[in-house]
């Protein structure tokens, strides 16, 4: 059989198209690499031993950051932490280091727009009340009240949450409102054929379409591999998957363009740690969703950047958490976090608009790798950054903690930007509606087509745009 359409990998960037061509009355077949969890599957728990399951682990090639993404039915909207934000309009407008407008003329703001209401309507987005926020997001928001800064609930896909702060291990309550309670199962209804535990290996051309040959279930111990044949495959394994695919691929598409794996960006990730002076009520940091229920866009005016507060469970301190001068390890570390844990740490995340400058490479083991060094750009972006964080701790009497080097995030689970949709057809490889330069019906739709950072969290933003490409295929099938 022919299929109208093979997609590879079921997160945002994939169940979505899944459904709207499903719909639209096309033959669909979903390659997962990944198995089906659901609630009864999920355990409350942070063993790395559980996690890896349904989680793909990913290191730097100077093994100094690891990047993490879901590796399940669902994809990252399973393991997530459920903050789902629109990009500021300015987001659109980014140019980076070299100059180059990094979004497609054809894509802002205003043209996501109607795509963003789609999405938030499907997984029933809102805004939480301030009731729902946890402690520790309120502290947060009276730390900025007290340097005249504002800060907002935040927006999450959570119905009946019960604030236990498990979300990225799993919600074993059914509240966080995964692709697994929208997409996916209207998608299977309209016809959508899902298959789980198998990865995509080879995308090669033919005379109606591409054939894709995968490693599946029953390929035993010599990896055979089986073909599927689709007249368009949409690339959607993320930010490190398809590029990979892609690049395994090249000898079959040796016309694709030389940015593959390429402008691997961050978005512009950088952790900081509040220890809060004495006196204040504890904030029993643990408690609440997985983040704490605020963002703050106080600085974004002025350095383009949105901040969030997180809960924090106690093997946060594996992150090397210290004061500034002090020893990462130790009794008297331990004594110290004993002191502050979990009463006074309050671990937030910087998100802002950098120029992509790692990339993603297959190593001679045949791995997906990334490089991503700590650029001269990239620590003078976390100086600035770092700055009004650092003002908003004096006006505190708190203590900005060490966390890794210069707050450079060793875990990092934004990663965008390798298969970045854009107007030059030299710094890009698909164009504005997703289609892969010189290989007419090959999209790409998940967080490797985002070009750039987005300001926030970015499944949202890849969440919408995977609805306008999906409706642009549709239009034009
Ligand atoms: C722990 C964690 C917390 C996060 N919290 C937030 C948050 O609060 N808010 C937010 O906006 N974002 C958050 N993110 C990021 C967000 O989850 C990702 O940006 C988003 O899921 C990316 O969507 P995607 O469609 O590109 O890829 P994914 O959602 O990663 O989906 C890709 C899927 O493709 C599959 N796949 C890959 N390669 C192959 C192959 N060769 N063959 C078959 N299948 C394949 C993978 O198994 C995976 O299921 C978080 C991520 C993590 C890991
Ligand atoms: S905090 Fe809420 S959404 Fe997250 S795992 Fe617990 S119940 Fe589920």
């Amino acid at each position: 059989m022919v299929y109208d359409a093979i997609i590879i990998g079921s997160g945002f960037g994939g169940a979505i198209p899944a459904l709207r061509l499903a719909q639209a009355g096309k033959s669909v077949l979903v390659l997962e690499q990944g198995r089906k969890f659901t609630e009864k599957d999920f355990k409350q728990s942070w063993d790395f031993k559980y996690s890896s399951k349904f989680l793909s682990i990913t290191t730097s090639d100077d093994y100094q950051t690891f990047y993490r993404a879901g590796m399940v039915l669902g994809g990252g909207s399973v393991v997530f932490s459920g903050l789902m934000n629109r990009s500021p309009s300015e987001t659109f407008d980014f140019v980076d280091y070299n100059g180059y407008t990094v979004w497609p003329d054809a894509v802002n703001r205003q043209v996501l727009d109607p795509y963003y209401d789609m999405v938030e309507s499907m997984m029933q987005v809102r805004q939480v009340t301030w009731n729902e926020v946890s402690k520790t997001g309120g502290m947060f928001a009276k730390l900025l009240d007290n340097a005249g800064l504002t800060c907002d609930r935040a927006r999450y896909p959570y119905v009946n949450c019960r604030q236990c702060g498990y979300c990225e291990a799993g919600c074993i309550y059914g509240a966080k409102q995964s692709l697994m309670h929208n997409y996916i199962p209207q998608a299977q209804a309209a016809g959508v054929e899902f298959r789980t535990g198998c990865r995509a290996m080879l995308i090669q051309p033919n005379t109606s379409g591409y054939t894709v040959s995968y490693i599946g279930p029953n390929s035993g111990y010599n990896n055979s591999m089986s073909t599927e044949q689709g007249t368009i495959v949409i690339l959607a394994g993320g930010a490190i998957y398809s590029p990979e695919l892609l690049l395994r691929s090249k000898q079959y598409l040796p016309n694709l363009s030389n940015q593959v794996g390429q402008n691997f960006c961050n978005n512009g990730g950088t952790r900081f740690g509040i220890e809060l002076p004495d006196g204040l009520p504890s904030i029993e940091c643990y408690k609440g969703m997985d983040s704490a229920g605020v963002m703050t866009y106080a600085f974004w005016k002025d350095y383009r950047i949105t901040i969030e507060a997180g809960t924090s469970p106690a093997s946060i301190f594996s992150l090397n958490i210290h004061r500034p001068g002090a020893s990462g390890w130790g009794l008297d570390f331990k004594h110290w976090a004993h002191s502050i844990y979990p009463s006074k740490l309050i671990i937030g995340n910087i998100m802002g608009l950098v120029t992509g400058e790692g990339y993603v490479y297959i190593n001679s083991n045949g791995i997906p790798t990334v490089h991503f060094p700590l650029t001269q750009n990239l620590v003078n972006y976390i100086n600035r950054v770092m700055a009004p964080i650092q003002q908003l701790a004096k006006v505190n009497n708190a203590i900005i903690l060490e966390t890794m080097p210069s707050g450079f995030m060793y875990s990092i689970s934004h990663m965008l930007g390798t298969c970045r949709m854009g107007d030059d057809p030299t710094r890009s490889v698909a164009d504005s509606n997703g289609q892969i330069r010189n290989y007419t019906g090959l999209f790409v739709t998940d967080s490797s087509a985002i070009p750039g950072s987005t300001g926030v969290n970015p499944s949202t933003t890849i969440a919408a745009n995977a609805e306008r490409i999906a409706a642009y295929i549709v239009n034009n099938w």
